[in-house]
């Protein structure tokens, strides 16, 4: 196959090894600029050009869409599902997967266990949101946040009204969450390609933290998962639309709980943690994706 990995730099560590594991396989592989793909959208034939020129077919796309370029990322990405190419991951389920309130209400419907998670928009409801997600200590977080930035622990009742409001004041989208405090700063991330968890690992958070991001300082571990949290990261991949995903979830009172669903999951962390080729793993995924498989002709009867 000829493929596009969407990705800004080459260099990234998840870039290069999908490329290693696609080579390897005997594929070509091109790595495009994703800010350097445009399109005129009301032509009667969809294309995209790349740097002055139209760019060549490709048999499917590996979408790496950081946080920051969502939005034009998820509209290149939509041009080239427009042209009947084959993607790894949607542009709505990408687009889904970066509001972490639509999220959650998605993850809900399917009756998926969450934290006890709560949003309003006005200053004034503020005492009774809190009350709603059983009140103090507190995790508030931004809608569209990513590495732990933005996620905010509040120990009391007090503590919690001034952080909201002060997130309201800035016109921030926040969310308010109870503390799942018998984690104990940690949480599990589970690698889903396809309909299986092929990898998961622990995150531990730094002494005093209870964020367990590796960006923060967290530490990570293999972890053997139940058969209840496996079928939890399978079902939650699945209501988001991902045939890849991080699915990072927390082990609490109540069986497991969904943190996020991660639509361009790192590969750094988990292939180090675990010894596993993950690259090779998606990329054999989108091989057997891609190539659809004739039905079986029909058997004759009698
Ligand atoms: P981000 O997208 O910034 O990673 P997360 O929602 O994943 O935001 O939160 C970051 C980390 O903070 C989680 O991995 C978890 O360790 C901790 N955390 C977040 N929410 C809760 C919560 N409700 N209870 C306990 N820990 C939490
Ligand atoms: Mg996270």
């Amino acid at each position: 196959m000829h493929i596009a990995l969407l990705s800004r730099n080459r260099t990234l560590y998840s870039t290069r090894r999908l490329m290693e594991a696609a080579e390897e396989r005997g594929h070509s592989v091109r790595v495009v600029d994703t800010l350097r793909c445009y399109m005129n959208i009301a032509s009667h034939r969809p294309s995209i050009h790349y740097k002055g020129e139209e760019i060549e077919h490709f048999d499917a796309i590996i979408p790496r869409i950081g946080a920051s370029i969502t939005f034009y990322g998820c509209a290149v990405l939509r041009q080239f599902e427009m042209m009947g190419t084959h993607v790894l991951n949607d542009n709505v389920s990408i687009t889904r997967s970066r509001d972490k309130l639509r999220s959650l209400q998605l993850l809900s419907r399917k009756g998926i266990g969450l934290p006890v998670t709560g949003f309003a928009h006005s200053p004034d409801d503020i005492p009774d949101l809190i009350k709603m997600v059983k009140g103090a200590p507190l995790v508030i977080k931004l809608l569209e946040g990513t590495q732990g930035i933005g996620v905010v622990l509040a120990e009391t009742n007090q503590a919690a009204e001034s952080v909201i409001q002060a997130f309201m004041g800035m016109k921030a989208n926040i969310m308010v969450q109870e503390y799942i405090k018998e984690a104990k700063g940690a949480d599990i991330r589970c690698l889903v390609v396809g309909d299986k968890v092929v990898a998961s690992m622990k995150r531990q958070a730094l002494e005093g933290e209870f964020r367990s991001n590796l960006h923060r300082g967290g530490n990570a571990s293999v972890i053997r998962i139940t058969p209840e949290e496996r079928s939890t990261a399978i079902r939650a991949a699945k209501a988001m639309g991902l045939r890849v995903a991080g699915v990072d979830l927390l082990r609490s009172n109540h069986g497991p709980v969904i943190m996020e669903v991660n639509s361009s999951p790192g590969l750094h962390g988990i292939e180090a943690a675990t010894g596993k080729d993950i690259a090779g793993l998606i990329i054999e995924h989108l091989q057997k994706s891609a190539t659809p498989t004739r039905k079986a002709p029909p058997k004759p009867k009698g």
